[in-house]
């Protein structure tokens, strides 16, 4: 099952970078990158309903109807090496409002399922 972490993000930035290479994934206007790096699942912004760059092995899942990419089912298939990042960010418009914006990150893919990577981290 994926995991799920909740951040609070600062109202005045929707940038966000890949936590795994740092890519950019949304610009500082809250743009999703036309070029997404092979981390990226998906990204998805609360406001809108819609689902940005899905990655190929989502896109079925992503499609069902009426889907919450947070909910404990849908956790469930996504890969178990899967991080889902919710940065909520809070602000005043005609009265408080917030914005949530959902980034899913897979930290691993076959290319990085060597294990000797982690017990020997490059420069230890
Ligand atoms: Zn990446």
């Amino acid at each position: 099952m994926a995991q799920y972490i909740d951040i609070h993000n600062n109202w005045e930035s929707a940038r966000f970078h890949c936590p795994a290479c740092g890519a950019v994934i949304f610009d500082e206007r809250g743009e999703p990158t036309p070029n997404p790096c092979k981390h990226l699942l998906f990204s998805w912004i609360d406001e809108v309903g819609d689902f940005y760059n899905p990655a190929d092995e989502v896109k079925q899942i992503l499609e069902e109807d009426d889907i919450l990419p947070f909910d404990d089912e849908t956790l469930e298939k996504f890969p178990e090496t899967t991080v889902i990042f919710r940065l909520v960010s809070f602000g005043m418009a005609c009265g408080p409002v917030s914005i949530t914006v959902i980034h899913a990150i897979n930290f691993l893919d076959e290319e990085d399922t060597d294990s000797s990577y982690f017990c020997n981290p490059p420069g230890a």
